[in-house]
């Protein structure tokens, strides 16, 4: 026999285990899900590196879950016959380096009430260690496809893990088997009628088949079959598998706002179920995180690593399965190939299309939207050339005459003066500073909407825009508003008063002393109530958009 190793979990998985057992949990029943992703995941892992290796798959191909129950000893195991783990990688995975989302799903906890933890597991990627909610000790028995040894990691999740060499007599041909040690006032996860209603509820739609044995020696009962949703007809999936589904895909309890389900026929096969999400992913503002949208060749899963929406829709969670990318596609091939390019276009096209009629069906519900993701949405509009003009008619705006709400450009234009030919904006600050401009003071004495543009990536897209309906975009910092064709609204007009007759010799005076800080000093009809303001140049940047460039050190 060999000996014990013993090994510290690194500081973060330390601390998060702490927590999982003290604070996370309101509903505890998450981690038999994330047992179950973790075996599919496996699952799917093997059957990806079978295509170049097939022997891996020896006598059993067939990927399966197997739950097993033992009232008795308070014992409930998950097994699965996928890639299992070797000596270093099981060192690495379940305990010395702790994963990305590991610091990021401790500082959120501990900023929130208890209760909440449960629900942000799946979201971070630190699934395994739910498992000591309801254990005093995890057993890992695992062995890699093909490898000629099995080794065993056991823990009580309290400071330190051991992990030893076993007889492969002793463990499953491959793949890897969970043992929990349930603590007492966990034996519920004993009960077959318990178990079978959690797996079904939470795992219903795993692509991998689930049995259970529901006690030592027992036969397998099937629970779900593995049947890829995506792979049905619409007409036999509700709405319930279609939400079951996504929250398994996402990590996310919420509604799905919108779903996307269909197959592309033609030039190009493929299959999409995407979703945009009820509410906002906690991870949408990391630009970097992968794993969004998911890639599958012939039901085979490829890479959650591929590009397969443009980064503005960040948001969206989904897969695409295609017949028309070979089973043996090199990852690295992928992006640059032009069947992937094909369908990527597609999917994007699909996506936003389901966006645009949201926008129309459901103005409740598109409001939400708009709020949760309408600032990634828009970078779209200055990094998609293509699809610029689409983006900015689902675009929605607060205006100088919006209050709170948000509103379209089409009903600005709609509501534009009749000699007016630009879509007038103010760029730059929260939404109350941007209301307290004195440069929207002439434009509100006139009536004439202005929007306000709060997001930082107002100021990039607003430089590239097309014209909306014959309209430009027009800073009003920028060159010299021309208000005078348009009447100020009644009531406003006593403010309007001649300017006095020194006025000319003052400008010649301010003219003189800011001459090495300024290009013009004028007389204005962009202010009401102010003595003066600063505005940029006719055809350079907007002030805001100076201000940004000289922070970036231009
Ligand atoms: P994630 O699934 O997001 O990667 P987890 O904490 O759930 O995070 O799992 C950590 C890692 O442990 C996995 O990425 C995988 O490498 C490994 N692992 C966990 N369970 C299994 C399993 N059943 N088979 C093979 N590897 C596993
Ligand atoms: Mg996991």
């Amino acid at each position: 026999d060999k000996p014990a190793e013993s090994h510290a979990f690194e500081a973060d998985v330390a601390r998060l285990l702490h927590m999982m057992v003290h604070s996370v949990y309101s509903d505890r029943d998450v981690f038999l899900r994330e047992l179950i992703s973790n075996a599919a995941d496996a699952c799917e892992k093997l059957r990806y590196e079978a295509i170049e290796t097939p022997s891996l798959l020896g006598s059993a191909p067939d990927a399966r879950i197997t739950i097993t129950l033992d009232e008795e000893n308070g014992q409930l195991r998950v097994e699965d016959n996928g890639i299992g783990m070797s000596h270093d990688e099981m060192i690495e995975a379940l305990g010395t380096i702790a994963r990305s989302g590991t610091r990021a799903f401790m500082e959120r906890v501990e900023a929130n009430k208890a209760g909440e933890g449960s629900q942000l597991i799946g979201q971070f990627g630190v699934g395994f260690y739910s498992c000591f909610m309801v254990s005093d000790r995890v057993d890992v028995v695992s062995r890699r496809a093909g490898a000629n040894e099995a080794w065993l990691w056991s823990s009580d999740g309290k400071g330190s893990f051991e992990v030893k060499g076993l007889d492969p007599a002793d463990a499953p041909a491959r793949g890897t088997r969970i043992t929990l040690h349930l603590m007492d006032d966990a034996r519920t996860y004993t009960s077959r009628w318990t178990v079978e209603k959690i797996v079904k509820e939470q795992s219903g739609h795993v692509p991998v088949a689930i049995g259970m044995i529901d006690k030592p020696g027992g036969e397998p009962k099937q629970i779900t079959d593995g049947t890829a949703i995506w792979t049905k007809a619409k007409s036999e999936i509700s709405k319930d598998d279609y939400t079951d589904f996504y929250r398994g895909l996402s990590g996310q309890y919420d509604e799905p706002a919108i779903t996307v389900h269909y197959r592309a026929e033609g030039r190009h096969e493929y299959t999409t179920l995407a979703y945009v999400p009820g509410s906002q992913p906690l991870d949408v503002f990391d630009a970097d995180r992968k794993g969004r949208m998911k890639l599958y060749a012939k039901r085979v899963f490829i890479t959650d690593e591929a590009e397969v929406l443009p980064r503005y829709l960040r948001f969206v969670r989904g897969l695409v399965d295609t017949a028309d990318l070979p089973l043996n596609v090199s990852r690295e091939m992928i992006q640059d190939s032009p069947i992937f390019a094909a369908i990527r276009k597609g999917v994007a096209n699909r996506v936003i299309s389901a966006i645009e009629k949201f926008s129309e069906d459901d103005a409740e519900g598109f409001k939400t939207f708009w709020v949760n993701f309408g600032a990634i949405l828009k970078e779209g509009i200055y990094e998609d050339f293509e699809r610029r003009s689409q983006l900015l008619a689902i675009s929605r705006f607060r205006t100088t005459a919006s209050g709170e709400e948000h509103r379209s450009l089409t009903d600005y234009v709609k509501e534009a003066k009749e000699s007016q030919n630009a879509i007038y904006y103010l760029a730059g600050g929260s939404h109350d500073q941007l209301k307290a401009s004195p440069h929207l003071e002439g434009f509100r004495a006139r009536g004439i909407e202005v929007l306000l543009l709060e997001d930082s990536i107002d100021s990039f897209w607003v430089m590239n825009a097309p014209d909306f309906e014959g309209k430009t975009f027009k800073s009003v910092t920028q060159g010299s508003a021309d208000l005078s064709q348009f009447a100020k609204v009644d009531g406003m007009d006593q403010a309007e008063i001649e300017a006095p007759a020194d006025t000319k010799a003052f400008i010649e005076f301010a003219k003189e002393k800011l001459t090495d800080h300024v290009e013009d000093v004028r007389l204005s009809d962009r202010l009401t109530e102010s003595a003066v303001c600063l505005v940029a140049t006719e055809g350079g940047y907007d002030l805001q958009m100076e201000k940004i460039l000289q922070g970036a050190g231009r």
